[in-house]
């Protein structure tokens, strides 16, 4: 069987984790997660980051920085993972869920100023497949409204939003870093990445914060170290340090961050590998989408493409479920994704009753080939040829 994903070791993992062992300092904010934090900060100009134990933990700690009260309004995506809307859901917000274009999985620019009410406090953006939301149009309505701007960019690493960057009139910046475009999680106000082993480098579990706006960083510090001023203190900065603050524990060990630094020493290794994989799909399927078999994904001049994923959008629900059952029988793993969140065991009863069709659709028809690091072009061509088959 050919399997959706398969974790792909670098091979230096348990060295590093074996010097971090060694080094006798295995608890967080170690050598290790400095490494990675300046990284991330260097090479995609994120003012501040902070390794977190999980993506959805980097959410949280977005929804606690953004002062999110009972009753506030926050505008999330409903075709996204859980994550993005349970974050603010703890802090006690209620989700005014957001469709999605008709030819994008990402959040519709255009319809989200329809939905911001006095309540309004944040809006939550999901870079999907890693490929870039409209965040000139995004980043304005947040600057007209005064509202935060989070982006989940779990799938984001290493892809871009690129932009002839007029600024907004009246506005100074088009984002709170100051730049008009660049790193995904370097635009909005706060983001979250995920290290999770499904995502293009990994750590088992693992995220990060990235801070872009001053007024964050040093709260974000506090909250990170179960409401401490004991960054502070380790800096030399206070001479004794408590509680000052709510938190958690959402710094990782630096087992986990010596891992995610073997990964790290290899994203462009990995980058080319898997970009080979999507442009080996992309070509192969072309022709079957031209006759209007699926559709494939399309890439807004705006955003680049890092290859997290590679999805088909089927004509039906019918259709991608035989789809997939065929893939089955030739021992392919494909998978659908997200079911809409506005529709949930969870959440139906407090939705406001708008339909979400575009989202819906891709809940019904979105269906994801495997891609991962180690698989080989022979695989990825036995793969289009087996859809090649089902439609002829
Ligand atoms: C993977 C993912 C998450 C969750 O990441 P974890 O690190 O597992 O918490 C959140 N949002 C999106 C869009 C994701 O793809």
């Amino acid at each position: 069987m050919i399997p959706f994903n398969k974790p792909y070791l670098t091979g230096k993992e348990t060295q590093y984790i074996e010097d971090a062992v060694k080094s006798g300092k295995i608890s967080g904010n170690g050598m290790f997660t400095q490494k990675c934090q300046q990284f991330f900060e260097q090479k995609y100009g994120f003012k501040k980051c902070l390794l977190t134990t999980s993506c959805t933990d980097a959410l949280e700690m977005c929804a606690i920085l953004a002062d999110i009260q009972p009753d506030d309004e926050v505008i999330v995506p409903s075709y996204t993972f859980v994550s993005s809307a349970l974050a603010f859901v703890r802090q006690g917000a209620k989700i005014v869920f957001a469709d999605s274009y008709e030819n994008n999985p990402n959040i519709d620019a255009d319809k989200i100023e329809a939905l911001i009410t006095p309540k309004t406090k944040a809006i939550v953006v999901v870079h999907y497949a890693g490929m870039a939301c409209d965040m000139e149009k995004i980043m304005a309505l947040a600057a007209k409204y005064n509202l935060l701007v989070i982006e989940d960019a779990a799938q984001a690493i290493e892809s871009y939003y690129q932009s002839p960057l007029t600024p907004p009139k009246g506005e100074k910046n088009f984002s709170p870093s100051g730049r008009s475009g660049g790193a995904l999680g370097g635009i909005g106000h706060l983001a979250a990445f995920s290290f999770h082993e499904t995502k293009n480098i990994i750590s088992g579990e693992g995220g990060m914060l990235a801070i872009n706006d001053d007024r964050f960083i040093h709260r974000a510090e506090i909250i990170w170290e179960k409401g401490t001023n004991r960054a502070e203190f380790f800096r030399g900065e206070v001479n004794k340090y408590g509680w000052v603050d709510t938190g958690s524990s959402f710094l990782p060990s630096e087992i986990i961050a010596a891992f995610l630094w073997a990964q790290i020493e290899h994203l462009d290794d990995i980058q080319n590998k898997r970009k080979q994989t999507w442009n080996t799909y992309y070509e192969g399927l072309k022709p079957l989408a031209d006759q209007g078999f699926f559709r494939l994904p399309e890439i807004p001049d705006y955003a680049t493409n890092n290859a997290h994923m590679f999805y088909l959008v089927c004509n039906s629900l019918e259709d991608r479920t035989k789809l997939i059952e065929h893939l089955k029988q030739k021992e392919i793993n494909a998978v659908f994704h997200y079911l809409s969140l506005h529709s949930s065991e969870f959440y139906k009863n407090r939705h406001d009753g708008r339909i979400l069709k575009n989202c819906d659709k891709f809940a019904d028809c979105l269906v994801r080939l495997p891609m991962f690091y180690e698989l080989s072009l022979n695989d990825a061509k036995y793969i289009i040829n087996s859809i090649k088959e089902f439609y002829q």
